[in-house]
């Protein structure tokens, strides 16, 4: 294979092009075609993943270029986002290739490049001319580095130049400044004197923010799994995120906690019982886990401790019974103070004293020795919301009487915190057998005159 530098015409590397672009413009300056074997490599040294033949691949284009670029070398053979993510799923968006090339018809008619910019995951669009990258010709064939003719003209012999571009979507146009933004994005000189400059919490480098954009993609992901389990529109990343990622990190937590409350608008007490499949469950480990996730960016980090703080996902029972969600915290602590100081002084007094002096976590102990019983949750939050509610109504302890009666035996609990006492009934609830639990159940719902007596 020829070397390039041995041909007759030798145009130079420009600033911002990319590694495929400037070899295509080469042999087409020569009025040859690229050789199979330089297309080989070069698919090679895109393609994603671990290919054991990268490096020789890598190699041939070196020879063939006679010219190493730092810049190729670190994009294409280091990948530094490439294992980004790996931990959340859709990462496709991510994949590069060199099977297909996008092009914006704007820019390759003024200077006959093709940047380097536009192979970086989650670019859709030309940032200068705010027009969607084209992919496909008018005669229908998908643009590819194989078929392309000198002077990029597709296999129809159609100038690419001439290809009409979409106008770009406001949230293309922002997720394409985002990841401008960052360092080490090679910029051509036609895009030198462009500012990216909305926000200022995006992090500047690349892979860390790659990972940010997994993580919420994968959010965005179970946030419509939550809301509409079965219509979910498959959409090119940057469109489908776009609005997320717009307001992500300042104003997604109220976003989301919104979402939530749709999703459990219909329950009204102060705890929800949650399904182990439950994708509230899910979507409330995902948080969680994101929220320690060292390869995010800061800002992300803090604004997901906020956001778990916020919808406060203390969960109680074996993580199955949290805080309603649709609730406010104000709302919440208020119910619980009710809560506590009634106990104490209407139920506690009724209930039959422990002498193990079981604590909470041995409560909690014994718990974990039982065999899972599904059922018995929505029973458990059931009960702590209906005292609640007795709370709430001041309800005489004489009306209680008997199911105090049927209570667990149980510690002094007068210095208790609230929400520690919270815990503690939960745990002793989830300790009693589940024909208990439903005893007790009726008992406060008599008492609340809920069912006939
Ligand atoms: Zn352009
Ligand atoms: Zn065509």
């Amino acid at each position: 294979m020829l070397e390039m530098v041995k041909f007759p015409v030798r145009p130079a590397r420009q600033l911002g092009e990319s590694l495929a672009g400037f070899i295509a413009r080469h042999y087409a300056a020569n009025g040859h075609t690229t050789p199979a074997a330089v297309h080989a490599a070069l698919a090679i040294v895109y393609q994603s993943g671990d290919n054991p033949m990268r490096a020789t691949a890598w190699q041939t284009v070196c020879t063939i270029t006679g010219d190493a670029r730092e810049e190729d070398r670190r994009r294409w053979i280091e990948r530094p986002f490439d294992g980004a993510n790996a931990r959340f799923y859709r990462k496709a968006w991510l994949r590069s290739s060199y099977s297909t090339l996008k092009i914006c018809p704007e820019c390759v008619g003024a200077h006959g490049l093709h940047l380097a910019l536009w192979e970086f995951p989650l670019i859709e669009v030309c940032i200068l001319h705010k027009s969607v990258l084209v992919e496909y010709c008018v005669c229908g064939s998908r643009l590819t580095w194989r078929k392309l003719l000198a002077g990029w003209k597709c296999r129809c012999k159609l100038p690419l130049a001439d290809l009409v571009a979409a106008k770009a979507s406001i949230a293309q146009i922002a997720m394409a400044s985002d990841v401008l933004r960052s360092e080490g994005i090679p910029l051509p000189e036609s895009h030198r004197n462009l500012h990216f400059a909305n926000g200022t919490t995006r992090p500047k480098d690349l892979a860390t923010h790659y990972e940010d954009v997994a993580m919420v993609l994968g959010l965005r992901a179970l946030i419509v799994q939550t809301n509409a389990p079965r219509a979910m529109p498959v959409r090119p990343p940057a469109r489908a995120m776009g609005s997320l990622m717009a307001s992500w990190p300042g104003r997604f937590e109220p976003v989301l906690a919104r979402l939530l409350r749709f999703k459990l608008r219909r329950k009204a007490g102060l705890l929800v019982a949650l399904q182990l499949d439950d994708s509230v469950i899910k979507l409330l480990m995902h948080l969680r886990a994101a929220s320690y996730n060292n390869l995010l960016s800061d800002a992300a980090r803090s604004c997901l401790t906020q956001l778990v703080a916020s919808i406060d996902t203390r969960m109680y029972a074996d993580a199955r019974v949290v805080f309603n969600p649709s609730l406010e915290i104000a709302t919440r602590e208020q119910q619980l103070a009710r809560l506590a100081s009634w106990w104490c002084g209407s139920i506690a007094p009724m209930v039959e004293p422990s002498h193990s002096a079981l604590t909470t976590a041995a409560v909690q102990t014994q718990v974990a020795l039982r065999p899972e019983d599904q059922t018995v949750y929505p029973t458990i939050a059931k009960i702590l919301n209906l005292l609640v509610e007795a709370a709430h109504a001041g309800l005489p302890a004489e009306r209680l009487r008997r199911f105090a009666m049927a209570w667990p035996p149980m510690d002094d609990v007068r210095h208790l915190e609230p929400s520690e006492l919270l815990v503690h009934l939960a745990a002793q609830l989830q300790a009693a057998t589940p024909a208990h639990v439903g005893f007790l159940a009726e008992l406060v719902e008599q008492s609340l005159q809920r069912v006939p007596k």
